[in-house]
């Protein structure tokens, strides 16, 4: 009797879309061989702290590890940790890796992430300039921040708000220039713009909206001294960090062939236009049934669900992707939630009063609930991922009116 050669599935990839798809095939008890490689030194880890605690300084490095490297390899999964996928050979089904060896596959998963959008101006090579993606980038501008400094912040998003809020704390002289007319426009609708810049503004930080960045000025001997702005003038600066966003990680993908349109394409089953080929997290355009169409998300939550239903496919089970997004932010003592996708809302109410710190926006399109944020306020959170999932028809005047239990909708 011949014993069958058990398959390898290959993970590219070290981020919160790898490190759950392998604890997900572990607890699934998925019976072939798991090999996962990441060009980063560390065991699958989750970079939410990266720009909160983690900076801070109050929780350490291996807090970020999402589980300790014995356990996936005392499960038998292999981590091939600080080696960098060079090019996916399909026909012959084989990846050749930075340290010049070759590794074989029979399924394959795209986990590659993201990486920071860079800032092609004058001076953009002066040291000083900082990106924020991985665990170096922290320690990086951790080892700069002290009180007093002046530190710019190019970019008004989650990521440069959460570090104006961590450095500000830590004494430093924050500037946060946002080219936009408000904070985090790109995620959020302009009442939690409002309450963040005065957040900001009130703990001190000099938050400039409608200014947009053309270069860095050099002190002479090769380090950042200033920012120049496209209206003219500048902004003097000792540290510099720049957070505009991030780019899908599709080379590999492209290289091999692989549909890819800003993401890899992808299906609500996790699954690329080659059959044996998955591809989960921030590097897809995904399918998920909640949405009409394609969606490329950048959150933990995406991250998390894709794996899942990557592990699912593999196991051959049929479980399609379909639920909606979440995400949340921490600034100061404040903390933002987020469900859904308010773009296309024809209506807004409001819940609770700004000034009171506990409020929540309810975004509606035809009445039904599409989205919500809600800040320092879990219970409009919570309720409000049911109403979004559900798709659920409220009216406004209830969400309004405080005396109206949320918590009775579900
Ligand atoms: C500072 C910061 C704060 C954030 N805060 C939040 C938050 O509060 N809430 C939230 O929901 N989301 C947050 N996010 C976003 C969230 O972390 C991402 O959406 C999530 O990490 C996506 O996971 P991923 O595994 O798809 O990709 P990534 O985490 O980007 O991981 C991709 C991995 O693939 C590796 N890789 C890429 N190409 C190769 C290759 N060719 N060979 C080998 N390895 C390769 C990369 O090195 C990396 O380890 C934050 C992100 C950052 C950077």
């Amino acid at each position: 009797m011949t014993n069958k050669k058990k398959e390898t599935t290959v993970i590219i990839g070290g981020g919160h879309a790898a490190g759950t798809l392998l604890t997900a095939l572990l607890q699934k008890k998925y019976p072939n061989e798991v090999v996962l490689v990441s060009e980063e030194p560390h065991p699958p880890y989750q970079r939410p702290p990266l720009s909160k605690t983690y900076l801070a300084g109050e929780v350490d490095q291996t807090s970020l590890y999402l589980k300790s490297p014995s356990v996936y390899e005392n499960a038998g999964q292999q981590l091939r940790l600080g080696v960098r996928v060079e090019q996916i050979n399909r026909d012959d089904k084989n990846l050749i890796l930075s340290d010049q060896s070759t590794l074989q596959y029979d399924r394959l998963v795209l986990a590659t992430g993201s990486h920071v959008r860079r800032l092609n101006a004058p001076g953009s090579e002066l040291k000083g300039i900082h990106y924020l993606h991985d665990i170096a980038d922290t320690d990086a501008l951790r080892s700069e921040l002290a009180p007093g400094k002046r530190l710019v912040i190019v970019g008004g998003g989650y990521i440069g708000l959460e570090v104006a809020a961590s450095a500000t704390k830590q004494g430093v002289n924050v500037t946060v220039l946002e080219a936009a007319d408000r904070l985090m426009q790109r995620v959020t609708g302009p009442e939690i713009s409002e309450f963040f810049y005065a957040k900001h503004t009130d703990a001190g930080v000099d938050v400039r909206l409608d200014t947009a960045v053309t270069g860095f000025e050099s002190d002479g001997k090769g380090r950042v001294s200033g920012v120049t702005l496209a209206a003219g003038g500048r902004v003097s600066a000792d540290i510099v960090l720049v957070s505009i966003g991030v780019v899908p990680e599709t080379a590999l993908a492209e290289h091999a062939g692989l549909l890819c349109d800003d993401g890899i394409v992808v299906d609500e089953f996790t699954r690329t236009d080659d059959p044996d080929i998955l591809a989960i997290g921030d590097c897809t355009r995904h399918r998920n049934l909640f949405f009409d169409k394609r969606q490329r998300l950048e959150s933990v939550a995406n991250a998390v669900d894709q794996a899942r239903t990557a592990a699912a496919t593999l196991m051959g089970e049929e479980k399609p992707y379909d639920s909606a997004p979440w995400f949340w932010s921490n600034q100061y003592d404040v903390r933002l939630q987020m469900v859904g996708l308010s773009q296309n809302h024809d209506q807004r109410v409001l819940r609770g009063n700004i000034t009171d710190k506990e409020f929540a926006v309810f975004y509606l399109c035809e009445g039904c609930v599409i989205a919500v944020d809600a800040v320092n306020l879990p219970i409009a959170f919570m309720v409000g991922k049911k109403l979004v999932q559900q798709r659920k028809s409220i009216s406004a005047k209830a969400l309004r009116d405080l005396n109206f239990e949320l918590k009775s909708l579900i």
